[in-house]
């Protein structure tokens, strides 16, 4: 039976922290919004397979063999037949006859760095009336690569000529007035050069690595400024020990996990650097208000303290949804605008209701959210993630809720427990704020609190959800250090690694017990399968756990927004199991079902993603903070 088609409108949302799926549009960044969009990303990063570096004799060989390619399009550019080329007698293993053939996947030009050279061929491949006869869909990939590779090149020269420019104006009345000669000469405005110039001066004096990166190719020059933004704050050693950190993956990191991956390279570099900007950038705190293109206006607030920032956000979710359940028409983002004004100017908008039993419809004439009245009847026990339900302005927030995870490297498992990671709904942040976040937390009796243990790469290897103490319920007297503490509760657990433990939170909670367990899948245990479709709650808990978002290469939607997603359907035998699932946004769900388009799910924990091309990209499981 083939699997059910998976239905295009996304459902309804029941994560606490609510986020966009990539808040990075032009549009956005065209209005100033990258800082807000940054708090916008999701905990962990997707990542991607590696990308080694070339050693000098690989590279030696793909430029011979590119410079055997490029001489057979030069070939075909002049008339001439060569190898390779249709009629010709040297028709090299695996070759098309296309002119873009040097393009397929691992072809030399599809991995030769950018340079002028891959610039004439990618030109060449597009065939004499530029209509790319013959050329495959994999090719076609292959050459947009190149060009991408080529522009990163020409923006590398470009750079580097910038820089020259500026090094020959050194005094300081001539330096002044650079940014000037080089707006006249490229019809740009004084600032935008002037952001030219200190880009160039910055790739060649603080980031040789993200320069070379450039110059072949790997990285952008839009991913070349988020990497000089992120460590403008840095001295010169500290920017190039950030940049060694991410490079390794930044070519295949979409913009907004290159963000989060350098953010945190960062905090792990300079933690106290980090923060002093935080505390700066606090002094900075505004609420802003402007006009649309559309004729409608906006209200945003920055530079705000995270914690409130996380409890504004799940009250204008929890009203929202009070909003939808009386009756209110319109999505997410529709609801949760109206429910940010309800909060703000003290009105409700819950469609009148007929007067009945029910108590928590308060019918018209209500006081407004300000009554409590939402809040008074609630929707039963709450879940682990349900946020606490807007009770107005006049009765304090308790603090947002969230499921608090502690990360902890398996290496020092025994030693060290108190590194809260991060908080779904606010990525990367430093361990001051990280420990801030998590106390706050602990102030409101819904948060919950896990422990993953991770792998030096800082993928999840075990994992425990505490529990309070079954003896331990009454509250703990006296006074105790803030902060947490991690001590083995028993001594059934193997040396160094797994078993139980007791956990204490900061504030006045019981001890939280937790048993940690393995999450390996090479082999699994099936220890959580079941026999229906959907994960139980344990279950499906571990699998966001393993993948923190969207497992596709580029997509940061936080998992919990997600579709649980069997790799073999389910109704052709495929186990609900970690081993066999993991999490998929709508789109990528869908996508993953289109008959031209094939995903696998590793043992290890991968996931490879084949393209109707027959290319092939990988993703690896979260990255927590190690
Ligand atoms: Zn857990
Ligand atoms: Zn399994
Ligand atoms: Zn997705």
């Amino acid at each position: 039976m083939p699997p059910e088609p998976v239905p295009a409108e996304p459902g309804w949302d029941d994560d606490p922290a609510w986020t966009r799926p990539d808040p990075m549009t032009a549009a956005e960044l065209e209005a100033g919004l990258d800082r807000v969009c940054e708090r916008d990303e999701p905990p962990g990063p997707d990542e991607f397979e590696d990308v080694e570096p070339f050693t000098p004799d690989e590279l030696a060989e793909i430029q011979a063999a590119a410079a055997d390619e490029l001489l057979a399009v030069e070939a075909a550019t002049t008339g001439r037949r060569g190898p390779g080329q249709p009629g010709s007698a040297r028709v090299f293993p695996g070759q098309s006859s296309s002119p873009a053939a040097g393009f397929g996947p691992g072809m030399p030009l599809d991995i030769l760095p950018g340079c002028a050279a891959l610039a004439v061929a990618a030109d060449a491949a597009a065939g004499e009336d530029g209509g790319f006869a013959g050329v495959s869909e994999a090719e076609l990939t292959g050459v947009a690569c190149a060009w991408d590779r080529v522009e990163a090149h020409a923006a590398a020269r470009k750079l580097a000529v910038t820089a020259e420019l500026a090094r020959r104006n050194p005094a300081p009345g001539d330096a002044e007035f650079t940014a000037d000669q080089v707006a006249y000469a490229l019809g740009e405005s004084r600032g935008r050069a002037g952001d030219l110039i200190g880009l160039a001066q910055t790739l060649e004096t603080r980031l040789p690595g993200t320069l070379a990166a450039l110059l072949d190719g790997t990285i952008t020059r839009y991913k070349a400024e988020i990497i000089a933004r992120a460590t403008a704050l840095l001295d010169d050693a500290e920017a190039r020990a950030a940049e060694q950190k991410i490079l390794d993956r930044a070519a295949r990191l979409p913009p907004g996990g290159l963000r989060a991956a350098i953010a945190r390279a960062v905090m792990e570099v300079a933690p106290e650097k980090a923060k002093e900007r935080r505390e700066a950038a606090a002094r900075d705190a505004r609420v802003e208000r402007w006009a649309e293109d559309s004729g409608n206006a906006a209200l945003m607030g920055c530079e705000l303290p995270p914690d409130e920032v996380l409890a504004a956000d799940q009250r204008i979710t929890a009203w929202a949804r009070e909003l939808k359940k009386a009756g209110l028409e319109g999505g997410m983002d529709e609801l949760r605008a109206r429910a940010f004004l309800d909060l703000l100017l003290g009105k409700d908008s819950r469609p009148p209701q007929d007067a009945s039993g029910d108590a928590d419809s308060t019918g018209p004439g209500s006081s407004g959210p300000g009554s409590g009245r939402p809040g008074s009847g609630g929707p039963g026990p709450a879940g682990p993630d349900t946020p606490p339900l807007p009770a107005g302005p006049a009765h304090g927030a308790a603090g947002f809720a969230g499921r608090v995870t502690l990360t902890v490297p398996l290496a020092t498992v025994t030693g060290l427990a108190d590194r809260p990671g991060e908080i779904p709904g606010i990525g990367p942040v430093d361990p001051w704020l990280a420990r801030d976040l998590a106390a706050a937390a602990a102030r409101n009796p819904k948060t919950t609190w896990c422990v993953t243990v991770t792998d030096q790469d800082g993928h999840a290897t075990g994992h425990g959800c505490a529990r309070p103490e079954p003896k331990s319920h009454s509250k703990r007297a006296g006074t105790w250090p803030p902060g947490f503490t991690f001590s083995p509760a028993s001594r059934d657990g193997p040396p160094g690694g797994y078993g139980t433990w007791r956990l204490r939170t900061p504030g006045d909670g019981p001890d939280l017990i937790t048993t940690l367990e393995s999450l390996t899948t090479d082999p699994c245990d099936h220890r959580h399968e079941t026999s229906r479709h959907d994960p139980g709650v344990r279950l499906r808990h571990l699998i966001q756990v393993q993948n923190a978002t969207c497992t596709s290469p580029v997509c940061r939607r936080p998992a919990a927004q997600c579709d649980t997603d069997h790799n073999t359907p389910y109704e052709a035998g495929g186990r609900t199991c970690r081993c066999n699932t993991g999490p998929k946004c709508r789109h990528d769900h869908r996508l993953k079902q289109h008959p031209r388009w094939t995903v696998d799910q590793l043992p290890d924990g991968t996931f490879r993603w084949t393209t109707p091309s027959g290319r092939t990209y990988t993703t690896e499981p979260t990255r927590y903070p190690v």
